[in-house]
């Protein structure tokens, strides 16, 4: 194990668990590590009350097993696009509430317009960053949990426009991102619809912006047949 540890590979991985808001956590080689700074996403989704929850980009599910563990009868999915992090989280999380795929897209049809909280800890780190990660992340955690393509926003983007669809009317998006990036992220949030605010942890080294879906506005004058639509642009 020492031997291991020497040439990178993360204690997590070697040890087989993360310690993450209190839990042991299944970390299987290959996949992100909990970070601790993420505890900051968990505080802020458990202070909304939520009933039903989505962990989207879950990992090893960390973020969704510490709701999980805090809310009696928590209706919680989670989501990932790599195989390993779901087989992963399946070890850490209810296995038929782990999905497999891309975003929303494996998301069981009946949680449309249902969810109180959705929570994302999707890659942030600008593509050309990714080269000055500890060789702990660049070389033993996917490339697909850390690149966030040249700005780092291209996958919350991504998450923010498909959330109105699954929230329920005053539902919550909370997405983790850098202090440096937050004001960005806060943006593409507001532009998807949503009222936002930023929470930091100077303790955590952590930043959350937490939206707040806006009703979507009534034009009962006009027969629009958009008018099923959630979120109108602009
Ligand atoms: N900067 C983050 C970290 O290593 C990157 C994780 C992410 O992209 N979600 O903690």
């Amino acid at each position: 194990m020492v031997a291991r540890r020497v040439t990178g590979v993360p204690l997590e991985q070697i040890l087989g668990w993360a310690e993450f808001y209190g839990l042991r956590i299944v970390v299987e080689p290959g996949v992100f590590v909990p970070r601790r700074r993420t505890e900051l996403l968990v505080d802020e989704a458990l202070a909304l009350h939520p009933e039903t929850v989505v962990d989207i980009c879950c990992g090893s599910g960390a973020v969704g097993a510490a709701l999980a563990r805090s809310i009696d009868g928590l209706n919680l999915h989670a989501a990932d696009i790599d195989a390993d992090a779901v087989r992963c989280a399946r070890r850490n999380i209810e296995p038929s509430h782990v999905h497999l795929g891309d975003l929303y897209e494996p998301l069981p049809e009946e949680l449309r317009g249902r969810v109180d909280v959705i929570v994302a800890n999707a890659p942030y780190v600008p593509t050309d960053e990714i080269g000055s990660m500890p060789s702990e992340a660049r070389d033993h955690e996917p490339r697909s949990a850390l690149d966030g393509g040249a700005d780092g926003l291209h996958v919350q983007r991504r998450v923010a426009v498909g959330a109105p669809l699954w929230l329920r009317d005053g539902g919550h998006l909370l997405i983790e991102t850098s202090v440096g990036q937050a004001d960005r992220t806060s943006r593409i949030i507001e532009q998807a619809g949503f009222a936002t605010r930023i929470v930091s942890s100077d303790e955590l080294d952590a930043t959350v912006v937490v939206g707040v879906v806006l009703p979507t506005e009534n034009t009962p004058t006009t027969g629009n047949s958009d008018s099923g639509k959630r979120v109108e642009s602009g």
